[in-house]
């Protein structure tokens, strides 16, 4: 689960991190009340969950009533990115002397955590990782070590972070680190970590990524769960527990187990088409699941062809090939269908398939062949 900044800055201050006070409003009135109490200069903030909101317009500085009144009239209801702004989120301005990035992710491939620092804050790390590499400074954390106080020190000196700033950035980092493990994070990112004039070391910005698998220990994340926005398709996959993620392509994506449904993009992709969604059934294939599953794809309306694919284990592909028929009798879909059955009774249940003798189902033998299908009927290349 991705945080909005202001629910990020909620995290990070209960792990003791500095941040500004302030609060988030849905109405220009109640802004205006928010830049009184917080007092003048004061920002305002975009709450959308995409980064580059201040180039994009969505972050503005305010010296007046009539500023902040303008500049949440503005904002609100603003679309950056696709993504349409429904809350600001107000704080006193910093005055800002530096500003820095630090993060902490997971690097799945070195199986570590990995700290970034960079003293070119402030900009997209992007753009820092391709202009300048030098300027981002790695430290890869095993996570039974942790992260000792001398590593921090050494990073951030290592990262040239100015020497007025340095104890506030190690500070900082520990508790991000802190925060990032006992909160149970993917990521935690403060760009920009800010010097203040008056000297002090700052989070202006905050990105969290929650992992989701911890939930259960987490009661307290109900609230940010609460404004989570979910699209209408990933709210009814959810009410389906069925894991689905959308995506922008065309050819509709059914799998059995996560592995062979990212499998399924990679082939659909290496003959030339792109994926819808990324969609896994889970355990079991029968006939609910997989009109849930066909329901929720056929609302996505950049879909031209749906590829099921699966592999039976201890699920039974007659099993499934009787729940596609099912589910096309419940569910009027609009994109025709390739089916890749493979695994216990596969014959069977392409027999079924073929005997049921629908237009809209199309059997292929191997998934690299059912994806060529789908992509083809899904109008090639797009
Ligand atoms: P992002 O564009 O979505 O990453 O939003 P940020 O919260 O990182 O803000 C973008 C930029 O706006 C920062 O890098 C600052 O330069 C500027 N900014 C944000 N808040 C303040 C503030 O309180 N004071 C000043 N002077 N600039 C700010
Ligand atoms: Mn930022």
């Amino acid at each position: 689960m991705d945080l909005f900044e202001y629910q990020g800055k909620r995290f990070f201050s209960s792990y003791g991190i500095p941040t500004s006070e302030g609060e988030v409003v849905e109405k220009v009135e109640d802004a205006v009340e928010v830049a009184k109490k917080v007092g003048f200069p004061a920002v305002v903030k975009a709450q959308v969950q995409v980064g580059g909101r201040g180039k994009a317009g969505g972050i503005k500085l305010v010296n007046s009533e009539e500023e902040a009144s303008s500049a949440a009239r503005a904002i609100l209801g603003m679309d950056i990115k696709g993504h349409l702004v429904k809350r600001v989120w107000i704080e006193h301005a910093s005055d800002i002397e530096k500003e820095y990035y630090v993060s902490v992710t997971l690097d799945r491939g070195a199986k570590d955590h990995l700290i970034l620092v960079s003293s070119q804050g402030g900009v997209e790390i992007e753009e820092v990782a391709a202009s300048n590499p030098e300027a981002i400074k790695r430290l890869h954390v095993n996570p039974i070590d942790g992260l000792t106080e001398d590593e921090a020190r050494q990073l951030v000196a290592d990262a040239d972070v100015d020497l007025q700033a340095r104890e506030g950035v190690v500070e900082v980092l520990l508790k991000l680190y802190r925060a990032y493990v006992d909160g149970d994070a993917d990521l935690v990112e403060i760009n920009p970590l800010i010097l203040t004039t008056s000297g002090k070391v700052h989070a202006l910005d905050a990105k969290v990524t929650l992992d989701d698998n911890a939930a259960f220990r987490h009661p307290e994340w109900e609230e940010f769960r609460a404004t989570q926005e979910l699209d209408g398709r990933e709210k009814l996959a959810k009410e389906k527990h069925l894991t689905y993620i959308g995506l922008d392509g065309s050819v509709g994506i059914i799998a059995n187990g996560a592995g062979l449904a990212m499998s399924t993009l990679d082939v659909v992709n290496q003959v030339g088409g792109s994926a819808a969604n990324f969609l896994d059934l889970g355990g079991g294939a029968g006939a609910d699941v997989m009109a849930a599953a066909l329901e929720v794809i056929n609302t996505d309306e950049n879909v031209r062809s749906v590829l099921i694919n699966v592999f039976g284990g201890i699920t039974r592909c007659d099993q499934v090939a009787i729940g596609i028929v099912d589910a096309l009798q419940r569910v009027d879909i609009q994109s025709p269908l390739v089916v890749r059955l493979d695994g216990t009774h596969a014959q069977e249940g392409r027999e079924i398939l073929l005997s049921h003798g629908s237009d809209k189902v199309q059997v292929e033998a191997t998934m690299i062949e059912a994806a060529k299908k789908a992509v083809a009927l899904a109008g090639g290349e797009r």
